[in-house]
């Protein structure tokens, strides 16, 4: 063919998450490259959902989501965070929080808007912010802390500035955003007039004393936020792909402009499965959060009697370990490369999040939502290679 494909994403790779799974499997590693667990969710919930399929409905469901899904997600918010949101307008299903993200940047971009990142970006930020023509300005957070610096955070502003592309719990550094951090993004994203998109899908995976607080639910906040869940991550399901929206009403009216188009609807089954998910008990949330901060702990534990210093990580799947802690003089990506071939264990490039100039390159992304025999075979691994070194 003559004709160019888009040229926005045609200058994008292939994803680090896919880059690192066919070198894991190509190499027999365990992979705590790519963030999924290996155990699947609660089977009520998994039953719910073959039951929905076996017995329907199996056709198109309402365009903003079925009314299961949506009153569970209202109710949800309203027990978690005491946002009050009416589900017949308040509330937007979608494919997965990759397809909420796409609505949201499609539906507020405008070519030319400024969009502030916090760096480092999940993977698909920068591609679907450039596709709607956006211009990102970066925010830069560094390891081990990850602290949001006020005037990193002001410099990126504008009065060009359309909205701010939060991740909280973050991936891939495992921050979770003080409240102080929250109060002096909600300052400025109102100063400037602009809006949040908030990326919340860890938002039941946060340990310790830390909590979590949508950014929506600041003062004056709740105007101009949209909130997207996952039920992915809260269910441990991530192949589902099924993701919901929360905000004021005509935020959503204008968010579902986009998701008419994009996918319009999401299987019916499984949205009322998750429905009948994030209507569990307590004992439910406290278990995911008690389970995930054990194998934190135990992933933790070992990487430091290995050598390795850590990063900060109070909350989703991931853990950051300092490559020059145990005396690596190469690059995060030589490093990822290293352990896949020879130790048999695969993790991430930090860097491969970074998109402006001055990251640090000695960082990488372990995942630890894994079995805990899988975690412990993955220490002696890493431990017996560079004892060997
Ligand atoms: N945002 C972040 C920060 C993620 O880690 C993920 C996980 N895969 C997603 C969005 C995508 O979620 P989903 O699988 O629901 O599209
Ligand atoms: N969210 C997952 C991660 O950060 C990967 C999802 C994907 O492969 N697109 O590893």
């Amino acid at each position: 063919m003559v004709k160019q494909a888009n040229k926005v994403l045609s200058a994008f790779g292939t994803t680090i998450f896919e880059v690192m799974s066919k070198l894991a499997i190509e190499h027999k590693a365990i992979n705590l490259g790519q963030g999924f667990p290996d155990e699947d969710g609660p089977e009520d919930v998994r039953a719910m959902a073959a039951k929905g399929l076996t017995e329907g409905p199996n056709q198109y469901p309402p365009m903003m989501g079925t009314m299961e899904l949506r009153q569970a997600v209202t109710d949800a918010n309203h027990r978690f965070y005491g946002i009050a949101v009416q589900p017949e307008s308040g509330v937007l299903i979608t494919s997965g929080a990759t397809e909420a993200l796409a609505d949201c940047l499609m539906a507020f971009i405008n070519p030319g808007d400024e969009v502030v990142l916090l760096e480092p970006l999940y993977d698909c930020y920068l591609p679907l912010v450039l596709r709607a023509g956006g211009i990102p300005k970066f925010v830069r957070l560094d390891p081990p802390h990850w602290d949001l610096e006020e005037e990193r955070l002001r410099a990126a502003f504008s009065e060009k500035t359309k909205l701010v592309l939060l991740n909280n719990p973050m991936n891939p550094t495992g921050k979770v955003f003080t409240i102080e951090e929250l109060e002096l993004l909600s300052e400025v994203i109102q100063e400037y007039d602009a809006y949040a998109v908030c990326d919340e899908v860890y938002e039941h995976i946060v340990f310790g004393l830390n909590s979590h607080i949508p950014l929506a639910t600041l003062p004056g906040m709740g105007d101009r936020t949209a909130r997207i869940g996952s039920a992915g991550k809260t269910f441990s399901l991530t192949g589902w792909k099924v993701g919901y929206i929360t905000g004021a009403d005509e935020l959503i009216a204008r968010i579902a402009k986009a998701h008419q188009f994009l996918t319009f609807t999401t299987p019916p089954a499984l949205q009322n499965a998750v429905a009948f998910g994030l209507n569990k008990d307590d004992f439910f949330y406290e278990n995911l959060k008690d389970s995930m901060q054990g194998k934190r702990d135990y992933f933790r534990n070992g990487l430091r009697e290995i050598g390795f210093e850590t990063a900060d990580c109070d909350g989703t799947y991931f853990l950051n370990a300092d490559i020059q802690s145990i005396g690596f003089q190469g690059s995060d990506v030589d490093f990822c490369r290293l352990i896949t071939t020879e130790a048999g264990v695969a993790a991430v490039p930090v860097s491969a999040f970074y998109a402006s100039e001055g990251a640090k390159t000695n960082f990488v992304r372990f995942c630890f939502c894994k079995r805990e025999e899988v975690l412990k075979e993955a220490i002696t691994r890493l431990d017996d290679f560079f004892k060997s070194k």
